[in-house]
């Protein structure tokens, strides 16, 4: 058992807490506890702090870690201490049938583990004596607790921001262009929002070698940096029809990713995707219906509508991939990171509100 710093989501749509005295208790069966070198700032802990009741409270956000392992419970054998890894926001049973398919991301075995407890229904989390429940990774803290499977071991010297970002932001973004919508040598793509994980989609279609990459975001600084990282057009909302603008350039893509989660640029996206084309949906969204699709189009059209989540991943065989693009320059983070401390989380928040930042890291 320890106490460490970590911040609190006590109240929905209410500012974080930043505690001295977290309580955090040995790993059980099969879990590892995990010391926290950095932790993205992702908008779906945003999302979850806005949407009432998605988690029980209090809890411990964020869910885009990496760090050293600190130690191991009984029955850890893949794992030992000093090892570095990256974490995982999802803990996938391995037997299921979707984990059978190498979808370990849909894994349908793997309890609260996203919304509430580790895997054998509890918490090692306290504060006070009072439970705080588990968001996946849950790392705004300077240490978590995580099932061991979450836990995947790399060996690299990258910084830990770097590492951090593979958590969340670059595998959804890269493994959405390469894993879910597999862009091919020369297709086009157009991407929609140019945060982290849109940026990340703008060079898993780089890497790709897609022979057009359009990015589309309102924020002229971001489109910028879309350009640094492999963008070959940009096209900025506020002062142009995106659809218009991209059909223009194109004649409609072969590829359309949607990383916003906002329905009026879903419904962009799909106008934007060409014939036998696929818009792929990323960024995260409060349920609806798409009934107003014009459907004719995609069936004479053959185009396709897909859903990202989490880059359709499978880490043994992607985060390796993805950490020697990063050793090798092909993929480029450290334009887009914004480095935090723990004590700035309420302000990262407000700025990912005002679509400000591109991807804030809090360095332990
Ligand atoms: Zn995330
Ligand atoms: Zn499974």
């Amino acid at each position: 058992m320890r106490t460490c710093r970590a911040a609190l989501l006590h109240e929905f749509n209410a500012p974080l807490i930043v505690h001295d005295d977290l309580q955090v208790d040995d790993p059980k069966h099969g879990e590892v506890l995990v010391k926290l070198g950095a932790s993205g700032v992702c908008r779906s802990d945003l999302h979850t702090i806005e949407w009432t009741g998605r988690v029980a409270v209090p809890s411990m956000l964020g869910h885009e870690g990496a760090g050293t392992i600190e130690a191991v419970g009984p029955g850890v054998t893949d794992l030992k201490v000093g090892d570095k890894v990256v974490l995982a926001w999802v803990a996938p049973c391995g037997h299921c049938r979707m984990c059978e398919r190498e979808r370990p991301a849909l894994c349908t075995e793997q309890g609260q583990f996203e919304f509430g407890s580790l895997l054998d229904g509890t918490s090692r989390y306290s504060l006070h004596g009072e439970t705080v429940a588990v968001y996946s990774s849950s790392t705004f803290s300077e240490y978590c607790v995580v099932p061991e499977v979450s836990a995947i071991k790399v060996e690299t010297e990258l910084p830990w921001e770097y590492l951090a970002l593979v958590g969340c932001a670059v595998t959804t973004g890269v493994g959405a262009a390469i894993n879910t919508a597999k862009v091919s040598k020369g297709d086009t793509a157009a991407v929609i929002g140019c945060g982290g994980v849109g940026l990340s989609a703008v060079q898993g279609a780089r890497i790709a070698g897609a022979s057009r990459i359009i990015a589309v975001d309102t924020n002229a600084s971001k489109l910028a940096l879309a350009k640094e990282l492999g963008a070959t057009d940009l096209v900025n909302a506020s002062e142009v029809d995106a659809v218009e603008a991209v059909r223009e350039l194109t004649g409609g893509v072969d590829h359309a990713f949607e990383a916003l989660g906002y329905l009026p640029t879903i419904d962009q996206a799909i106008k934007m995707t060409g014939r036998g084309g696929q818009t792929t949906l990323i960024g995260m969204v409060e349920d609806t219906d798409l009934s107003q699709v014009a459907t004719l189009g995609l069936i004479v059209e053959e185009r396709t509508i897909a859903g990202s989540w989490y880059g359709t991943f499978l880490p043994k065989r992607d985060w390796p991939l993805i950490v020697g693009w990063l050793e090798s320059g092909d993929l480029m983070l450290d334009q887009m990171i914004e480095r935090i401390t723990l004590d700035d989380i309420n302000v990262a928040f407000d700025r990912i509100r005002s679509t400000e930042a591109a991807r804030q890291v809090v360095i332990f």
